[in-house]
């Protein structure tokens, strides 16, 4: 199966049902409507002369269009590159020339980007790029908007051709190129299959037991396998319905749209909860239609589990573990598991994939229950960096094992503890320091809302650890010393952070997640 022929098996199972909706944008489609769309989107990718296994960019914040894309891409026989919206030109360039984007559609409104600029410079620097459509109705010349594609696809005699290619597909083919996150440093495009893609989102919709009544809320952005996989693919997998609720993450229009679309389940990473639950219209929206939904791309502390799970009425969330890399999830904890695995562990291996843990020097599998680097095998490893054969070879192994990068520890039962980032073990004064374990400790404390811990060089440890905090409302005003005055006792001295900041937000990647390297770079320069 791909993703092209997902879509077509939904639209005959449940052809009236609804598809998607757009919140922000008052969009709603049925599943025949949505295969409606896509195949007429990849008549005009056709008559554009998009070829199979040419790269078609999308450069734009969640919206209707984007999902209509991920299809019509798909059944075109094309590989999707997915681009982050808050990219600024040149980096969007670097993006276009590094995978060979050939046509792109993006949005007019994208931040301070002049249009008329963009395409100057794309002309000179990636001239493979043929074709630039604009989402909506008018482009400048140049250009082609949304609509000029469409009518493009118009043209019935396409559609022979349409469906031969949709259907001659074969599922090991890629049909995504996927930007990490970039939370370590810029991001790597990894190229995904349609097997490992279509299946990724089938297992991720059975451990979350989707059927045709969910309705999932999806504020997570649709440029990344959280949004376009987890989100998208895995409704179309279970007949589900997908709720975009704003263009990007907005903590109050995520309530409104859980509370007005009934929503059963909710998406996020960590901080995206925290910001929901602190904002100032959680108290006043029901979103009792909740019980289950997926936090992942970082680790959840267990006071955030416990309150998203009673106060969000998220009884059967399950956390996932996984990287763009794999398509992306390989870990899920699933609703049988007690709330103590939900925190302390990731939860087992999917169906179909393998995992080891190793001694990363050796390479040998370490004893059970010990931390090692965490390995990943099986039908949704990536096909490789894109155009970058020497990553590719330093990422999977020979053996086909996928290293992943993250420290982490597999018990007797196969629960996976994740420990943390390889990169970010912190040794000080020869003691390794897992920043994850001091994060948990910190957020047991009544002032702090959220904790990120990390090292900063040091003359005479090697390392020092440095805690950035944000304090839970009612609690301004605390400062650094007496927070760590508080840890005394409490927590083996040497993990207890020697300098702390109290900030309002972190650096975060576009999808939200906290980037130590920046923080890193900012508490040094302030250290001096
Ligand atoms: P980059 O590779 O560009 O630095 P990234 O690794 O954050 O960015 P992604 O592929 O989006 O890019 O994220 C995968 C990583 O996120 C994993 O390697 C892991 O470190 C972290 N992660 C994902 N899920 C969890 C989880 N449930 N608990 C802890 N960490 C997680
Ligand atoms: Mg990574």
């Amino acid at each position: 199966i791909t993703i092209g022929t997902l879509l077509e098996r939904a639209a005959s199972d449940f052809p009236q049902h609804e598809a998607m909706v757009s919140a922000h944008q008052g969009v709603r489609l049925t599943y025949s409507e949505l295969l409606r769309q896509a195949d007429e989107v990849a008549r005009g990718l056709l008559a554009l002369g998009v070829q199979r296994h040419d790269r078609v960019g999308v450069w734009a914040p969640n919206c209707a269009e984007w999902a209509v894309l991920q299809y019509a891409a798909a059944r075109a026989g094309a590989i999707l590159v997915n681009i982050n919206p808050s990219l600024k030109a040149a980096e969007l360039l670097h993006v276009l020339r590094a995978s060979g984007v050939s046509t792109l559609v993006l949005a007019p409104e994208l931040r301070g980007t002049s249009l008329l600029g963009l395409l100057e410079s794309v002309s000179v620097h990636a001239p493979q790029l043929l074709h630039t459509v604009l989402l909506g109705w008018e482009a400048p010349p140049g250009m082609l908007s949304w609509h000029d594609l469409r009518w493009a696809g118009t043209g019935r005699g396409l559609q022979a051709e349409l469906l031969g290619r949709a259907r001659s597909l074969r599922p090991g083919e890629p049909a995504n190129i996927q930007f990490t996150s970039g939370t370590t440093g810029l991001p790597k495009a990894a190229t995904l299959s349609h097997r490992g893609l279509v299946n990724n989102a089938l297992n991720v919709g059975r451990a979350c037991s989707y059927a045709e009544r969910d309705r999932v809320c999806i504020p997570v952005p649709l440029f990344h396998c959280f949004g376009s996989v987890m989100g998208s693919l895995a409704c179309t997998s279970a007949g589900a319905t997908a709720v975009y609720p704003s263009d990007c993450f907005d903590a109050s229009a995520t309530l409104a749209a859980v509370e007005a679309e009934r929503c059963t389940a909710l998406y996020g990473v960590p901080t995206m909860f925290v910001a929901a639950l602190e904002h100032p219209d959680f108290s006043g929206r029901d979103l009792s239609s909740l019980r289950t939904g997926i936090m992942a791309g970082s680790p959840c502390p267990a006071a955030l589990m416990q309150r998203v799970q009673t106060e969000m009425h998220m009884r059967d969330v399950t956390i996932c573990y996984g990287m763009t890399e794999t398509s992306p999830v390989s870990f899920q904890t699933s609703a049988e598991d007690a709330a103590e695995l939900r925190v302390a562990t990731v939860g087992r291996v999917h169906p179909w994939l393998e995992a080891r843990v190793i001694e990363p020097h050796t390479g040998r599998t370490v004893p059970r229950g010990e931390v090692g680097e965490l390995c990943v095998r099986g039908y949704s490893v990536m096909l490789g960096y894109w155009g970058n054969a020497a990553a590719t070879a330093a990422a999977i192994d020979q053996e086909g094992w996928m290293h992943t990068g993250d420290l982490a520890a597999l018990d007797v039962h196969g629960y996976c503890r994740i420990v943390g980032r390889s990169k970010d073990m912190v040794i000080r004064g020869g003691e390794n320091i897992y920043p994850r374990e001091v994060e948990e400790f910190l957020m047991h404390h009544p002032a702090i809302a959220d904790a990120q811990v990390f090292g900063v060089p040091d003359a005479k440890y090697g390392e020092e650890l440095c805690a950035w905090v944000r304090l839970r409302a009612g609690y301004r005003g605390i400062g650094g010393e007496e927070l760590r005055a508080s840890c005394r006792d409490r927590i083996a001295g040497f993990k207890i952070p020697k300098y702390w900041k109290i900030v309002d937000s972190y650096p975060t990647t576009a999808s939200g997640k906290p980037q130590k390297f920046r923080m890193r770079e900012e508490a040094v320069q302030e250290l001096g």
